[in-house]
C-alpha cells in the first residue's frame, strides 16, 4: 500500500500550516566542524517544497547518543547555522524540543519560517516512545512529515509515536526511498537482479530469503559466500564461515531450486594467508580453496559472470561488498561491480551500508538511480519487516 506524501496534499492543506518534519541531521563532526553535510542537503527538497507551499517548518532530529541527558556538545545549534547558509533563510534555533515556551515562540514569530528544535534525544522519553513526549511534540504543529528514512526502523516518539496525534505524511526523501525499494517487490522491471555481499549470513539471511521471492537472479558474494560453499561440502580453508548457519544456507539453496531461481556463488576467488598479507595473494577456483588461505575477494571469472547478469537485467539492487574492499588488494570485485552498475541502463538501487561507501570510493554515486540513506532501515525493509516510522504514515486513498 502506498503512503501519502506531501506532494499529494493541496496547497490549501499546507498553506499557513505549521509542519513538524522529522529529519536525520545526525551528521559527523570533527572539532566542532561538520565534516559531511550530505544528510542536511538531503532534507532540503522537502523543506523547500513545504516553504513554497506556504508552510512554516519546525524541524526535529537527533544527534549522537546523549542517552536522555542534555549534552551541550550534542546541541543542534551548529546545524541551524549551516542549514541557514544552505537554504539561504534564517533558521531559528530553539533551546528545547518541547514545552509551552517553544510553542509560544513558534506562534509569535510569524515571520520566521524555519525553526530547528533542540536534539530530541536529550529526553529519554524520545527513544522510549513515551506517549506524553510524543503528544508534547505534536502540540507544536498541525501536520507531521516523516523525512528521516535512516531512523524509520525505530519506534521513537518523534519517528512514530507523534503520528498518533497528528496527520502524518511522507517527505520527499522518504517518498523516493519507498518508490525505489517498494519497486523491487512491487512489479519491478524484469529481469531483476540482486547482488548481496557483506560479512555475515546471520545479518543477511532474512534479506536473502525475502529477496529470493522477488528476484530473477541472486548473486551472493563477500564473506557470506563461504558458509554457502562449506554447506555444499567444499573446502574453504581459513575463510570466514558461520558453521551454525550452514543449514540456513542449504535451505536457501533448496528454496532457489524449488522456485527455479538461479543463485550465483563465487566461481573463483582472490585468496591470501591473511588480510594483511597483501603481497602473496593469488586466484583460485572457488571449489578448491587451499587449506592455509582465506578468500578475500571475488576473482575475474566471477566479476565477468556478474557483469553478464547486470547486462541482461533491467533492475539491479546491490547490498554489501563482494570482498574486503577496505584493503586495496581485495577491493577489485566490489569496485568493478560499482563501475559496471554505473554504466548499466538498468534501474540501479544501492541498498545502504558499505556498498554506498564503495560507490563513493570509485566516484560513481551520481550514476546510480537511487542510493538509500538508511543502513539498518534499508536492510529491515528488504527483509520485509514493517518500519514503524513508515507504517504510521497515512495510506494513499485508492480511487
Ligand atoms: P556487512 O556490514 O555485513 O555488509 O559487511 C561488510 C564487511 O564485510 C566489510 O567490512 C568487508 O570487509 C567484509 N567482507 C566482505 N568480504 C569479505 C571476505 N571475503 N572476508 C571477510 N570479510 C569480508
Amino acid at each position: 500500500m502506498q503512503k501519502t506524501s506531501i506532494e499529494d496534499l493541496s496547497k490549501e492543506e499546507l498553506n499557513n500550516k505549521i509542519v513538524l518534519i522529522r529529519v536525520d541531521f545526525n551528521v559527523p563532526f570533527e572539532n566542532g566542524i561538520i565534516t559531511d553535510d550530505s544528510r542536511i542537503k538531503a532534507a532540503l527538497p522537502t523543506l523547500e517544497y513545504l516553504l513554497q507551499q506556504g508552510a512554516r517548518c519546525v524541524i526535529a532530529s537527533h544527534l549522537g547518543r546523549p542517552k536522555g541527558k542534555k549534552d551541550p556538545s550534542l546541541s543542534l545549534a551548529p546545524i541551524a547555522s549551516h542549514l541557514s547558509t544552505l537554504i539561504k533563510q534564517d533558521v531559528f534555533m530553539c533551546n528545547d524540543s518541547i514545552g509551552n515556551q517553544i510553542k509560544e515562540t513558534i506562534k509569535k514569530q510569524n515571520d520566521t519560517k524555519l525553526f530547528l528544535l533542540e536534539n530530541v534525544r536529550f529526553y529519554e522519553e524520545e527513544e522510549n516512545n513515551n506517549e506524553t513526549f510524543a503528544k508534547e511534540l505534536a502540540l507544536l504543529a498541525d501536520i507531521f512529515v516523516q523525512d528521516a528514512f535512516g531512523t524509520a526502523h525505530r519506534a521513537h516518539a518523534s519517528t512514530a509515536g507523534i503520528a498518533n496525534y497528528l496527520p502524518a505524511y511522507a517527505g520527499l526523501l522518504v517518498k523516493k526511498e519507498l518508490t525505489f525499494l517498494q519497486g523491487v517487490f512491487d512489479q519491478p522491471e524484469r529481469p531483476l537482479l540482486a547482488i548481496v555481499g557483506g560479512a555475515k549470513v546471520s545479518t543477511k539471511i532474512g534479506v536473502l530469503n525475502h529477496l529470493l521471492d522477488t528476484v530473477d537472479y541472486l548473486v551472493i558474494g563477500g564473506g557470506m559466500a563461504f558458509t554457502f560453499l562449506k554447506a555444499q561440502g567444499y573446502a574453504i580453508g581459513k575463510s570466514l564461515c558461520e558453521n551454525d548457519k550452514c543449514d540456513l544456507a542449504l535451505a536457501l539453496l533448496d528454496k532457489a531450486l524449488t522456485l527455479n531461481k538461479s543463485i550465483l556463488l563465487p566461481l573463483d576467488l582472490v585468496v591470501s594467508t591473511a588480510i594483511d598479507d597483501t603481497d602473496s595473494s593469488y586466484i583460485v577456483d572457488a571449489q578448491n580453496i587451499p587449506e592455509n588461505t582465506m578468500g578475500l575477494d571475488v576473482g575475474p571469472q566471477t566479476i565477468e559472470a556478474i557483469e553478464s547478469l547486470i547486462k541482461l537485467s533491467k533492475t539491479v539492487l546491490w547490498n554489501g561488498p563482494l570482498g574486503v574492499f577496505e584493503v586495496e588488494a581485495f577491493s577489485k570485485g566490489t569496485c568493478e561491480v560499482a563501475k559496471q552498475l554505473a554504466t548499466s541502463n538498468a534501474i540501479t538501487i544501492i541498498g545502504g551500508g558499505d556498498s554506498v561507501a564503495a560507490v563513493h570510493k570509485v566516484n560513481q554515486a551520481k550514476f546510480m538511480s537511487h542510493i538509500s540513506t538508511g543502513g539498518g532501515a534499508c536492510l529491515e525493509y528488504l527483509e520485509g519487516k514493517e518500519l514503524p516510522g513508515i507504517a504510521c504514515l497515512k495510506e494513499k486513498e485508492t480511487v
